[in-house]
């Protein structure tokens, strides 16, 4: 028998409050459905919960000068439609899409998805994609961190005790023919994925790459650069040297050594790495350029 309060605050302030007042023994309930795991197994034993059901001003989309700012409780359905209304989502939508089932896109959040920290999740590695920044809150004050530090390992995350995370920032395209690719592999319908790579590449006007990002989902603890890769991409003109993007994938695959699980060897892992990263970049290129100046 779980032996806890429930409470629903009805603003931030409230539940500030409330996990600065029950410290280590609080735990924040979203959409809930990795939180109920966790009770069911007896992983946690929370003194009090924490619903963000009721919270006020943790469920828009808005577009600004800074970027596209998501609160914290937008559902998985929602994100999946919202690269319709904001074109720089449109990565982050595709990846929202493949989450698991309907029913669990319908009651998991944005905020649940990125603080559970799966190694797997599809939410993150778009994120991380898209070089997102979450906005931490607690009664001490508030902070931006990119979602790279954000992420510490497996369902670990640098959050302090006492803190909420209630808006991620997707930073606007700095150069107009940009574009962000989502791509994963599961053998099932449904589930996890086994890799998955976000490609986000951005072309001047003579065709020269700036700034690529490669991002690998479920090969290592939390979503990973291709650091190796990126590079190779960096400063090449992608119009004339295509060369260059089978080049990064291979060196995306070769570059890590990914976590062996019981249905996927890391051989297979990285095979799966350079394929998914060469479909991912060669689409990346062919939207930026179907930008129009
Ligand atoms: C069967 C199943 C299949 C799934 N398949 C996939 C998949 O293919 N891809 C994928 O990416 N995900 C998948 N998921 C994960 C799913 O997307 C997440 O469970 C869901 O998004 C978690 O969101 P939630 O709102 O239910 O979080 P909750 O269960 O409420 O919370 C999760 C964790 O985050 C903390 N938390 C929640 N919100 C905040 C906040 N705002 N600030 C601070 N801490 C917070 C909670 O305390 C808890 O520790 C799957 C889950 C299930 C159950």
């Amino acid at each position: 028998m779980l032996n806890c309060c429930y409470c629903e605050p009805t603003t931030v302030a409230e539940a500030l409050t409330l996990l600065a007042e029950h410290g280590d023994g609080a735990r924040v309930v979203a959409g809930g459905q990795v939180i109920a795991l966790l009770l069911r197994q007896g992983f946690i034993k929370p003194s009090c919960l924490v619903s963000l059901q009721s919270v006020a001003g943790l469920d828009g989309i808005t577009a600004e000068q800074r970027g596209v700012r998501i609160g914290a409780m937008v559902t998985l359905h929602r994100l999946g439609n919202a690269g319709n209304e904001y074109p720089t989502l449109r990565a982050l939508s595709e990846a929202a899409h493949t989450v698991a089932d309907q029913h669990i896109r319908n009651r998991g959040t944005l905020g649940g998805n990125i603080c559970g920290a799966h190694p797997a999740s599809d939410i993150n590695t778009a994120l991380m994609t898209l070089n997102a920044e979450v906005t931490l809150v607690s009664t001490q004050g508030e902070r931006m961190v990119n979602l790279h530090e954000f992420l510490a390992g497996p369902f670990t995350t640098t959050a302090k005790p006492g803190e909420l995370l209630t808006e991620v920032t997707i930073p606007g395209f700095a150069l107009r023919r940009s574009a962000a690719v989502y791509c994963r592999f599961s053998p099932r319908a449904g589930d996890f994925p086994v890799v998955s790579v976000g490609a986000f590449v951005s072309l001047d006007d003579t065709g020269q790459c700036q700034e690529p990002r490669i991002v690998l989902g479920n090969c290592l603890g939390a979503p990973t650069r291709a650091t190796e890769a990126e590079q190779r991409l960096a400063h090449r003109n992608l119009l004339e040297d295509t060369r260059s993007l089978t080049e990064a994938a291979t060196l995306a695959a070769t570059h890590l050594t990914p976590r062996s699980e019981p249905m996927a060897s890391s051989a297979y892992k990285q095979d799966l790495v350079g394929v998914l990263t060469r479909a991912a970049l060669t689409e990346a290129v062919a939207r930026a350029l179907e930008v129009r100046p």
